[in-house]
């Protein structure tokens, strides 16, 4: 009603202006430049080495985007780690403003905010599915906002790994006692979790992980997934493909943005980055999800990795200690406990439903 109402309103006016032979009347009137019409000029720094497949490209891909949707007025550089700072000072730069966007995994700030990493992953935490529905849907992002506030850090969700493998072995695990002596590179709780089974865990960047495989310096190492794992060439060093990722069930990436940055920026250009950010997670987790199919085939067929489960008890007691951890972990730290608190919640009445829908339906499908 509306519409046709401005339509006759249109007419009207049009008629009017031809008795007065104004045909130039519609040239927009000269105001000055509001802040609508300012050009932004960012940085963005990552966590990721140059041209890390689907990490680092989908962060490039969400500069195009950012740009291209804000017609120009919003241009973000985008700087791998390491080559304007080291991966790990992401955060700090962020927060202290001398650089206006990262990207990167919230457990990399553990040490400054033990209750990130419930924002990317915790051991035998949700997967993509649930921290999805808890971030959008379920209180996450507020409790994640409210946790990095105090660093004028604004977090988005932009991007999931799915679950991730369990990792390779040099030797076969059948027994909760193979895990006492273990030296593997798995880093965060998941470590913490291995330490308390009786095993090493040892802390290597992705650029060293092959070598001391190969080596035997470590026996055993968790990457990310068949893609990544096998473009790593994990498969000629160790030849026990282990799974699930018990450590790692849905690792979520994060956009981060200064909040001075952000309040300067007027709405929609907040709103291009709020979409584009949703966007980027949704990308980058079909990437993986994608890109695993052929590589988990290749490994199996091609490169003839022994693809494995852990056995339940391994998993049943690596469980119990993942508990425990946690539990100790809490103790110390207040706002771990809020957060755990608020996922422990969330996941168990997600884990009721997924039973009789996600879970249900995968089991009716192998009948
Ligand atoms: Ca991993």
């Amino acid at each position: 009603m509306t519409q046709i109402g401005n339509l006759q309103r249109l007419a009207r006016f049009s008629n009017l202006l031809l008795i007065f032979g104004c045909t130039f009347i519609f040239t927009p009137l000269a105001v000055a430049a509001p802040a609508e019409n300012k050009t932004f000029e960012w940085k963005m720094v990552t966590t990721w080495p140059p041209n890390f497949p689907i990490f680092q490209e989908g962060v490039e891909q969400l500069s195009k985007d950012l740009e291209l949707m804000s017609g120009g007025r919003l241009k973000v550089k985008v700087y791998a780690g390491g080559e304007l700072i080291p991966a790990l000072q992401t955060f700090d730069a962020v927060s202290q403003g001398t650089i206006q966007m990262g990207h990167g995994a919230a457990y990399y700030w553990a040490g400054k905010v033990p209750a990130a990493q419930f924002m990317s992953a915790v051991p035998f935490g949700m997967t993509a599915k649930g921290m999805n529905a808890w971030f959008y849907g379920g209180g996450g992002l507020e409790l994640w906002r409210k946790l990095y506030k105090d660093f004028n850090v604004i977090p988005f969700p932009a991007g999931n790994s799915g679950v991730q493998m369990g990792g390779w072995f040099r030797k076969k695990i059948e027994k909760v006692e193979d895990l006492q002596g273990l030296k593997m590179r798995i880093p965060g709780l998941g470590g913490k979790v291995l330490a308390k089974a009786g095993g090493t865990p040892v802390l290597l960047a992705g650029g060293e992980i092959y070598s001391a495989l190969e080596r035997g310096t470590i026996d055993a190492t968790e990457w990310v997934g068949p893609f990544h794992d096998e473009r790593l060439g994990l498969y000629r060093a160790a030849k026990y493909y282990y799974y699930p990722g018990w450590h790692e069930p849905g690792t979520t990436l994060e956009l981060i943005v200064n909040a001075k940055a952000w309040e300067e920026l007027p709405e929609d250009l907040k709103k291009i980055i709020d979409v584009a950010a949703r966007a980027t997670n949704q990308w980058m987790y079909a990437q993986f999800e994608a890109s695993n199919v052929k590589a988990l085939q290749e490994l199996k067929e091609k490169y003839k990795v022994e693809v494995l489960p852990f056995p339940p008890e391994v998993i049943k007691e690596l469980k119990r200690l993942t508990k425990a951890v946690l539990a100790e972990e809490a103790a110390k730290n207040a706002n771990f406990k809020e957060v755990y608190d608020a996922v422990q919640q969330f996941q168990a009445g997600h884990a009721a439903w997924s039973a009789i829908s996600d879970d249900a339906y995968s089991k009716a499908l192998q009948e």
